[in-house]
């Protein structure tokens, strides 16, 4: 029973009222509206008045939410063994294994942890290790995860409500937006500010920039960017937590389409579908520089993670998820565009596989971010049950990165929506 049935179930306002006493108010609500979720099914998500949500947001449930197999797989192993990684077992060798294939040769030692935060802190450890040097490099408005270290390594957090300034061991290159400015070399930027920088650990991206506005990384720029970063001593960490997986269609990770091989990856969000996990994959040298001090943490790769992250990898290919990520995302794109051909609000419409974005401007030329605008269309996609929500640095990019398990059925329903909401705002 849930509470869709459960007549003894809490209200909503009850629910907000608890809320308002025991959970800080330092987080927010999604949707800029309550809604009180009793229920997951693949793409959709279901309220307690009986109302079904179609989930464009939500990529960390990427095989969809209860996915079957998985929650089998969670319940059988939680059934017959859970322990930690000092102990051997057939199913941790068998995942890290069955992931190191989906990478490039080199990288085929990995770290199980239990977040992307714990997975980037480790990763900045590891190249600490290896080069001697301390200072990171990241993008202007990119988030990388919640803890101390992290906040000082993401801009998005660090330039809004925190300090405003990195820290000095933090050198912050930018958005190689070409939306915005399809004129600079973003990639001799980098050289430059890294050249600056002195020795330098690390450079930590994301292979397609989620936070920062949904941006696919200009063609060029990763392999220019690391070879930069390479000549600094630094090594080059690709962040997969949002976009990996074979989210973008083409490729298991979003580095593959710029042929570049990166020191370290970081895997997180849909790893395990919605149970707390993520990896760091390194080469074998890299990872021998990090033997100085044991590594241990007591949940990461534990056997129902491993269970439940091999389940989440037999969907995706038995699923044939990459390829439906290409089809449908290719029906969400090519609508999109039509729908900026009538609406001058849609400046831009970009994006790979299931990780797309459109950004809302009250001018072309001016390119004036419409961020109202964009928060009033995703309330109003909301009356539409269509879940969705706004990024970038001005708020005003709508971000789709849904299960991949959504059809071209639920593509066409978002585009018809969007057409009635888009028609319905104001004009300026
Ligand atoms: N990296 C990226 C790109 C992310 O989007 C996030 C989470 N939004 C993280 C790292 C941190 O992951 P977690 O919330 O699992 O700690």
């Amino acid at each position: 029973m849930n509470a869709e049935e459960d007549s003894s179930a809490k209200t909503l306002d009850e629910l907000l009222s608890e809320r308002d006493q025991h959970v800080g108010k330092a987080l927010s609500i999604a949707h800029g509206e309550p809604l009180h979720i009793t229920r997951g099914e693949m793409q959709y998500l279901h309220s307690a008045d009986g109302e079904r949500y179609l989930d464009l947001v939500n990529n960390v449930c990427h095989v969809g939410h209860s996915n079957p197999r998985v929650v089998e797989a969670g319940q059988r192993q939680m059934a017959i063994l859970n322990t930690n990684t000092r102990y051997v077992y057939e199913g941790l060798t068998e995942y890290l294994g069955r992931l190191s294939e989906t990478l490039p040769p080199s990288l085929e030692v990995g770290f199980l942890v239990n977040s992307g935060s714990e997975a980037n802190e480790l990763a900045v450890r590891i190249a600490r290790a290896h080069t001697g040097a301390h200072d990171m490099v990241v993008v202007e408005g990119a988030y990388h995860g919640h803890t101390g270290m992290l906040i000082d390594l993401s801009p998005y957090k660090f330039r809004g409500r925190g300090t405003g300034e990195p820290e000095p061991w933090v050198h912050v290159v930018p958005i190689p937006d070409t939306y915005r400015d399809a004129e600079r070399d973003y990639a001799a930027e980098l050289g430059g500010i890294v050249s600056e920088a002195g020795p330098i650990a690390g450079f930590l991206v994301e292979s397609m920039l989620s936070c920062a506005g949904q941006v696919p990384l200009p063609p060029g720029y990763l392999s220019s960017a690391f070879e930069h970063v390479r000549a600094a001593g630094g090594l080059c960490i690709a962040d997969e937590v949002q976009v990996g997986f074979g989210r973008v269609g083409t490729h298991m990770w979003a580095f593959e389409e710029h042929d570049v091989v990166p020191d370290i990856v970081v895997m997180g969000k849909p790893i395990g579908n919605g149970h707390p996990m993520a990896a760091v994959f390194t080469t074998a040298e890299i990872a021998s520089s990090f033997e100085g001090m044991e590594f241990f943490s007591t949940f990461g790769g534990n056997p129902v993670s491993c269970a439940i992250g091999l389940a989440v990898l037999d969907e995706i290919e038995e699923g044939d998820l990459m390829r439906n990520a290409r089809d449908v995302g290719r029906v969400l794109m090519d609508g999109l565009s039509d729908l900026r051909e009538r609406h001058p609000i849609i400046g831009d419409v970009r994006g790979r596989g299931l990780f797309i974005g459109f950004e809302l401007v009250r001018d072309r030329g001016t390119k004036e971010p419409a961020t109202a605008e964009a928060k009033r269309l995703v309330r109003q996609m909301l009356s539409h049950n269509v879940l969705m929500s706004t990024d970038g640095p001005h708020s005003n990019v709508i971000k789709i990165k849904p299960p991949m398990v959504i059809t071209e059925e639920d593509a066409i329903i978002t585009l018809e929506s969007l057409g009635e909401v888009l028609d319905e705002l104001p004009k300026r």
